[in-house]
């Protein structure tokens, strides 16, 4: 049977297997949760929104006749992965997960590495800071707990509701970000602190070493752990492992 590739995708990473993968012959689409108001232009088929679970999953990749999925979703989107192990199980599809390394701390980084984000929160100090609080829009709710501090948030879209900070500045941007940029913005704002999800990749990576420049201290999420999986580093291998999974 030719491959029929489901991308989960949402991630740099996942844009650049939807273009690697568009100069072979494998058949492909690339799934978004539809949580940004524009997705980026994509060279193979794209759909746009949740599945229903588990169950919905299971019924997309047969109603599809998918025959190989790859979860190149953020290592943040735990809930996704674990719907693809699952469904991916149930459906007797070969799965695998598109990952990149986590970040590690460089000399003359100031990272506090903290569980989650509810901790990340917890750890931010009583007193005042001027914090870039660059986690999306998801959770934003966890810190309203901590009106005291300025916060700093950069996200791809308007928000439709206003974050209830008392003091706040809104960045809408989708990047590409360089640290270049970001150690201008962080000066602009007097950011003091930074509080980041440890991602990974690229992509993301500019306020991280925009704070090791400025000596400015990190709040570091943890990324959860996700097993049950077979994983590999690029679209190359991607490649590479549909041709040896039939
Ligand atoms: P999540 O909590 O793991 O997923 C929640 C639900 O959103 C899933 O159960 C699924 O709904 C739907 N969903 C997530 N990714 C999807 C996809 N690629 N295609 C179709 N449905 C999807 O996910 P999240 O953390 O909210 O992230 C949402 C999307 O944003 C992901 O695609 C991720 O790659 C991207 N993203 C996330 C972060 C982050 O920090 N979490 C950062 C950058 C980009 P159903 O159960 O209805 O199928």
């Amino acid at each position: 049977m030719p491959h029929n590739l489901l991308i989960l995708g949402g991630t740099t990473e996942a844009s650049a297997l939807a273009e690697y993968i568009s100069k072979t012959d494998v058949k492909a689409t690339i799934s978004y949760a539809g949580r940004v108001e524009r997705v980026r232009p994509q060279p193979i088929e794209k759909r746009i929104g949740g599945f229903g679970g588990i169950a919905g999953l299971v019924a997309y990749l047969k109603s599809a006749n998918i025959t190989h999925v790859v979860d190149a979703t953020h290592p943040f989107a735990s809930q996704m992965s674990h719907n693809a192990i699952a469904a991916c199980e149930q459906a007797n599809i070969p799965l695998v997960a598109l990952t990149r390394p986590a970040w590690q701390a460089q000399e003359n980084d100031k990272w506090h590495n903290v569980p989650n984000i509810a901790a990340a929160a917890d750890a931010l100090p009583e007193k005042n800071k001027r914090i870039m609080l660059a986690i999306g829009r998801m959770h934003l709710d966890q810190f309203y707990h901590k009106p005291e501090h300025f916060y700093l948030l950069r996200l791809v879209d308007a928000p439709a509701v206003e974050p209830a900070f008392p003091d706040k500045v809104i960045e809408v941007s989708r990047g590409p970000f360089t640290a270049e940029n970001d150690i201008a913005l962080m000066r602009h704002h007097k950011i003091d602190m930074v509080v980041a999800k440890n991602a990974g990749g690229k992509g993301a990576y500019a306020k991280i070493a925009a704070a090791r420049a400025l000596g400015i201290e990190v709040i570091m999420i943890t990324r959860p752990a996700i097993t049950g999986r077979d994983e590999v580093a690029s679209s190359e291998a991607v490649h590479q492992w549909l041709l040896s999974n039939g």
